[in-house]
């Protein structure tokens, strides 16, 4: 007998470990790590993932308990062995389950929905061969139906010799259709192609209609043409086709195509330039790493406009030139398009697109595409980095301070961080790219531990904006009063040169809505969101007041529902209020508005797309405003109230303050024309604003970092938050306690973990209710990762002792944020 075979199979359930099940005799020799599998679970059956594959248990006494996994949905794994090690680490890394993290992976249409299924192709759409089908496979075939697709189960169940290894053949071999399916899921759209048929001498008998031969003429030359193709021409070409197809003239097929993800077209090919020096020092830095075949990250530390965009291109043409593939990682691609383009335009169609704005059809399409190494380079959002790329040469993180590279739920990881981890587990190199690094980052580059790359002037002599900052405090200004008060003399002059020159100007301000409060004059009631601690935002255009973190909405009403009087104020300026202001000041000229209230998806590309055409004189918005864009015609900046960002209670609120005046500053003056950047503040002597005028990282990072030092707080010390939510404020609060004597306990108990590491709260969150979930938080930090981790998962167990006792804990949600960025 041969000793038994166990394979661990990660699950899309919430648990930290993969279940173990037993490898039926009759698929030992089909197994392999990084396949799906199908596996009982409880009295169900479903779909995981193999991680690992063992000849013994870690606790043999459990072996009789084991139960056998039904099948193999595909013989071919659908991740590699690097890819699992990856997911194995970040599900370590940021103690979620393992069957999470898988599912970050792999689309819904495999993941779940998706059997494989098989359909022989008819003998004429097989590709020619000029050796016979062994015998083996072509028996395989010929079991295979050609009308219906059918999954592997049932296959192997009517004919048991049709392994999996054959499947693979034949699929290898372009023999069968496959497709991933069960009731309603998403399918491979297929369109219809048609081609001439060779014509033998004298067989055209009878006449043909006019357009019969257009069609005939239109596939005259042509490889083949697709139906919309056809109809291009001949508006209704159907009966016309069948009976062509019918006369032997033509024939036709169904084909894969893939649905085309990308709303934006390639721009105009840029011109080639000759790299700065700067540049040039940046892409060999890379190429030598790559030559030695080793693991680096750099951070490439460039000011806006000093083209780094264009050091990346080069960088991925090196490396594909090598044979191996690119990622590229955004933060949010629908505000960048032309990122997506000026890529489109150096690799063509060689790239495939993966974010949040896609169908799961297109999802789908994409992840098959780069699975089949059709792509050579994947652009995304964060969850790009899980794309099934193979031989992985280069990451790229644009932006790579970008808090969005953070998911915030689920397996809460950071896009940037796992990258340098992916990057090392292929030997490849991670270009972290951003004029302002987060101190994370800088910091390793001080340390050596990534290689710093500085470009600290724009390309082509173009010089940094000059900053000014407008002290709100003098003069009349109250910024509660209304839109009048909230724009200096100084910004509107400024503003008036702009519309004089016929150029264009960004207002930046972070906040949306027309009024972010609203009250009653005579009682003082202020109309809160009754599921969250906030206060409602008044918006004009919808008359309403609304949460801006749950989905409640109300009419904005006529009178207080407290003391009945009609007078309500709103106290603040939004957005949407500083756009209706700039109307009334400046009604000849053209002013737009970009939020989130403004739409998404090909709204938003319109915008954009209008403003870069300088359609629009005046553009204001949130932050949305600040990403890289690239409009040469801007050369006014205005920051409407610098302060917002750092009255937040959160330990990084300086450096997001910092991030965000370096960022929108540099959407001035990037081409030709010199920019202008007015910064309007209550606090105008804070270092973020003072170091951001003088476009002065170092600085900013040398205050900052002493800060952080002095408080241990990242880069020097680590965190991991436990966050508890539930709907009962008592129970929440009682757990967090729970969780908290757990970890004092510990402390108290371990002197390694009592001398280094320190817990802060229990403390409610600063949003004490989000969607009626009462909000607490324990954070932990240390100056020792690896023991910090320990620790974490020692009062998770420990606090999961005493929960027995605690049955209200059951309905608190304990969340663990590993690195956590919002601090809200
Ligand atoms: P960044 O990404 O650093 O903000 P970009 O890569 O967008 O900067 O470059 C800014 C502008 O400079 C773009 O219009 C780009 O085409 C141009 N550019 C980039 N590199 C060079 C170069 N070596 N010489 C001239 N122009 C360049
Ligand atoms: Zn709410």
């Amino acid at each position: 007998m041969t000793s038994p075979l166990y394979a661990q199979v990660a699950l899309d359930v919430p648990l930290f470990t993969a279940l173990s099940y037993r490898v039926p005799d009759h698929l030992r020799d089909d197994i392999a790590l990084g396949q799906l599998v199908q596996v009982p679970f409880r009295n169900r059956s479903k779909t995981g993932l193999i991680t690992d594959l063992t000849s013994e248990l870690d606790d043999p006494a459990l072996a009789p308990k084991i139960r056998d996994l039904y099948d193999l949905v595909d013989a071919e794994p659908l991740l590699s062995t690097n890819d699992l090690k990856f997911l194995s680490f970040v599900a370590d890394y940021y103690l979620s389950p393992i069957g999470e993290v898988v599912r970050l992976a792999i689309p819904s249409a495999v993941r779940v929905e998706g059997i494989k299924h098989y359909r022989r192709l008819p003998d004429d759409q097989r590709p020619a061969s000029a050796t016979p089908l062994p015998l083996d496979l072509a028996d395989a075939l010929a079991s295979l139906s050609s009308e219906e697709p059918s999954p592997v189960a049932s296959l192997r169940e009517a004919y048991p010799d049709l392994t999996y290894h054959r499947l693979s053949e034949l699929e290898r071999r372009g023999l069968v259709e496959v497709t991933y399916q069960e009731s309603g899921s998403l399918k491979p759209k297929t369109e219809r192609y048609f081609k001439l048929l060779p014509r033998p001498r004298g067989t055209l008998t009878g006449r043909l209609g006019s357009n019969q031969l257009k069609i005939l003429k239109l596939l005259d030359g042509m490889p083949s043409l697709s139906l919309p193709e056809i109809r291009e021409h001949i508006p209704s070409p159907y009966s016309s086709l069948s009976a062509l197809e019918d006369r032997g003239l033509i024939t036709s097929w169904e084909e894969e195509v893939y649905r085309d993800p990308f709303e934006n077209a390639p721009v105009e090919a840029p011109p080639e330039f000759d790299l700065t020096e700067r540049q040039l020092h940046a892409v060999n830095a890379v190429a030598e790493a790559r030559n030695a075949g080793r693991f680096e990250g750099f951070v490439l530390h460039g000011v806006t406009g000093s083209g780094k965009t264009e050091t990346y291109v080069r960088i991925i043409r090196d490396t594909l030139a090598e044979g191996r593939r690119a990622l590229v990682l955004l933060p949010e691609i629908a505000l960048t398009p032309q990122f997506v383009g000026v890529f489109r335009s150096h690799f063509g169609e060689r790239i495939a697109v993966l974010h949040s704005g896609l169908t799961p059809a297109q999802k789908f399409d994409q992840w098959r595409q780069i699975r089949r190494d059709e792509v050579d380079i994947v652009i995304g959002a964060r969850s790009a980095l899980f794309a099934p790329i193979n031989n992985l040469g280069v990451i790229v993180v644009d932006e790579e301070h970008d808090s969005s590279f953070k998911q915030e739920e689920g397996t809460r990881y950071n896009a940037r961080d796992m990258a340098l981890v992916r990057a090392k587990l292929a030997s490849a190199q991670v270009i972290l790219g951003s004029a302002t690094p987060i101190l994370e980052s800088f910091h390793n580059a001080q340390l050596g531990r990534l290689t710093y790359l500085p470009m600290p002037e724009r390309v082509a002599a173009r010089a940094m904006p000059p900053v000014d900052i407008v002290d709100m405090r003098r003069g009349p200004h109250n910024p509660t009063a209304g839109p009048s008060n909230l724009l200096s003399a100084r910004l509107l002059s400024e503003l008036d040169n702009t519309l004089h020159d016929q150029k264009q100007a960004i207002l930046f301000l972070n906040r949306r809505g027309f009024s972010p409060c609203v009250l009653c004059e005579s009682c003082g009631h202020i109309f809160e969101c009754p599921n969250c601690d906030v206060s409602l935002t008044y918006h004009r255009r919808m008359e309403a007041l609304r949460c801006h973190h749950c989905d409640f909405s109300l009419r904005m009403p006529e009178s207080c529902p407290q003391c009945q009087h009609t007078g309500i104020e709103r106290k603040g300026v939004g957005t949407e209020q500083l756009e209706n202001h700039l109307h009334e000041l400046y009604p000849r000229a053209r002013v737009a508005r970009l939020d989130r209230d403004t739409g998404a998806g090909p709204r938003l590309q319109q915008l954009l797309s209008s403003f870069r055409r300088r359609e629009i004189d005046i553009l204001v918005g949130t932050q949305m405003v600040t990403k890289g864009h690239d409009f040469p015609d801007v050369t006014l900046v205005g920051v409407v109230l610098a302060d917002m960002s750092l009255n937040f209670p959160d330990f990084r609120a300086a450096e997001r303050t910092f991030q965000l005046l370096t960022q929108v500053a540099g959407r001035a003056g990037r081409a030709d024309s010199p920019g202008k950047v007015i910064i309007q503040t209550y606090t105008p002597d804070h270092y973020s604003l003072l170091t951001a005028q003088n476009h002065d990282f170092s600085t900013f990072a040398q205050h900052e970092l002493a800060q952080r030092q002095a408080m241990g707080y990242p880069p020097f010390g680590h965190l991991i938050a436990l966050k508890f939510e539930g709907t009962h404020e008592g129970a929440t609060v009682q757990a967090t306690r729970d969780y908290a004597t757990a970890a004092r306990r510990l402390l108290r108990s371990d002197r390694t973990f009592g001398d280094n590491i320190a817990m802060l709260g229990p403390a409610m969150a600063p949003i004490g209710r989000i969607n009626n979930r009462s909000r607490w938080q324990l954070l932990l930090k240390a100056s020792d990762r690896a023991l910090l981790r320990r620790f974490a998962i020692r009062t998770l167990e420990l606090a999961k002792h005493f929960e027995a006792g605690q049955p209200q804990h059951r309905n608190v949600r304990i969340i663990i944020d590993v690195d956590p960025l919002n601090m809200l």
